[in-house]
């Protein structure tokens, strides 16, 4: 699905040298490389606080903590995400409420996020899922009106670029009150080992998340609150800097293989290709595709078989696993995720696919699926 060797490959030497240079440094844990990681990637989102830690779950927990969600506390979110976005809610005994998404764009549909909407709602989770950003202007308004936190889960999105109906522009992320994110290998900006951060123009915020992630420190040996060990490492931070400025360009290696896919695909009339909405860019973490006829696990069998990788994002949705049922939820509510579990298959997205690979692809995906 990913070509991580490639990638590497292409940076070997200075990657290499900069770790090295770290690991002679012994400033292994918040040292200079974290710091300025975090300076530089708040320029690259043009947002005032950026708070790393050590991977893209525990950004989303910290966040919802800095926020003061207390049990009970209920907070929407997409039934079609990877279960850290729910799971957070859960563990902190805050109530996840589950809604349904958009058939065309996957992202969480905004009138269901209306309708779950109840006096112990206290914040709303939308996922940017796949690369491109989830109705923001739409999430605000509802926000705004009942006085609700936003979360941006931008784990798959980092990079993506929100147009206001204004005109205005904004990264992915920094839209709502805090926005979250991985910096997991695989994901868009990849580091070699885990790691994450978290967003927001709200200074005080900043200042609270600055000190849960360590321990509830605010001063030394002073713990105010309780709080969590979740630090970014500075070999991590170190490769980071290295790839940031890199990231435009993965983006757009990233637009093309899918522009490629997209228009392969585009006549066949049992394939529907990746809608993206047009207040939004859509920085392809992962390229979807619906299978209508129902061959879609035929069809995942045949491109393994063709030593194609490829990947059902997701077979079971949120609401149906056994640790987020719950007897609230009537299947009636989610009949977009209940039917994209079925017709779902992500192909391979990465940065480095040659067009002699799209070609293999696109052809053993249009002989099987006519
Ligand atoms: C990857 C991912 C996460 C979790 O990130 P980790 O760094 O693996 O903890 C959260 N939400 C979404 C949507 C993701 O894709």
């Amino acid at each position: 699905m990913v070509d991580l060797k490639g990638q590497y490959n292409k940076i070997e030497k200075q990657i290499d040298e900069k770790v090295l240079e770290v690991l002679k440094s012994t400033a292994y844990i918040n040292g200079p490389e974290v710091h300025a990681f975090q300076k530089e990637l708040e320029e690259y989102l043009g947002v005032k606080n950026v708070i790393p830690c050590a991977n893209g779950t525990d950004a989303l927990q910290i966040a919802m903590m800095g926020l003061g969600l207390q049990p009970g506390d209920e907070v929407i979110t997409a039934d079609f995400t990877f279960a850290a976005t729910v799971e957070v809610i859960g563990l902190l005994n805050l109530t996840p409420v589950l809604v349904d998404v958009e058939k065309d764009t996957f992202n969480i549909d905004i009138n269901a996020i209306k309708k779950a909407i109840t006096p112990k709602t206290k914040a709303i989770v939308p996922v940017h899922l796949y690369g491109q950003c989830a109705n923001m202007d739409a999430v605000l308004e509802i926000a705004k009106e009942h006085n609700l936190f936003v979360i941006e889960d931008t784990a798959q999105a980092i990079g993506a670029n929100y147009t206001f109906k204004d005109g205005s522009k904004k990264k992915a992320g920094t839209i709502g009150n805090v926005g979250t994110t991985s910096f997991f290998p695989s994901k868009n900006l990849g580091c070699y080992g885990d790691g994450g951060a978290i967003f927001t123009d709200d200074d005080d915020l900043a200042h609270i998340i600055r000190g849960m992630v360590n321990h509830g420190m605010y001063k030394r040996y002073y713990h105010d609150v309780v709080g969590v060990n979740s630090r970014l490492d500075s070999i991590q931070a170190a490769i980071l800097r290295i790839k940031l400025p890199l990231l435009n360009g993965y983006c757009e290696a990233r637009g093309k293989a899918a522009a490629y896919y997209s228009n392969a695909f585009a006549s066949n009339q049992n394939i529907v290709t990746p809608a993206i909405s047009d207040f939004t860019s859509h920085v392809f973490h992962q390229y979807t595709l619906q299978i209508l006829n129902g061959k879609r696990d035929e069809l995942h069998q045949h491109l393994l078989d063709n030593g194609i990788p490829n990947a059902i994002y997701y077979p079971v949705p949120l609401h149906s696993q056994k640790a987020y049922a719950d007897e609230r939820y009537n299947e009636a509510d989610f009949p977009v995720t209940n039917e994209l579990k079925d017709t779902v298959i992500s192909l391979p997205m990465h940065t480095e696919l040659e067009e002699e690979q799209l070609e293999f692809i696109t052809s053993t995906i249009l002989n099987f699926i006519k």
